[in-house]
């Protein structure tokens, strides 16, 4: 599997949900019910957290 691009992380970036903690992306995960499909990473392009599958 390749490597996302520098171009598909900044696209990944815009188009998903911010949090501005972790607690905050794993509140919003436990609400959507979604514990087994996604975990929130911290996003060096815009410093707040995504949800990310795997
Ligand atoms: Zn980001």
């Amino acid at each position: 599997m390749k490597k996302p691009t520098k171009e598909e992380r900044q696209r990944a970036c815009t188009r998903k949900r911010r949090y501005r903690s972790q607690g905050d992306a794993l509140d919003a995960v436990a609400i959507l019910g979604l514990e087994r499909s996604r975990k929130a990473y911290p996003c060096v392009l815009c410093g707040h957290w995504h949800l990310s599958t795997g």
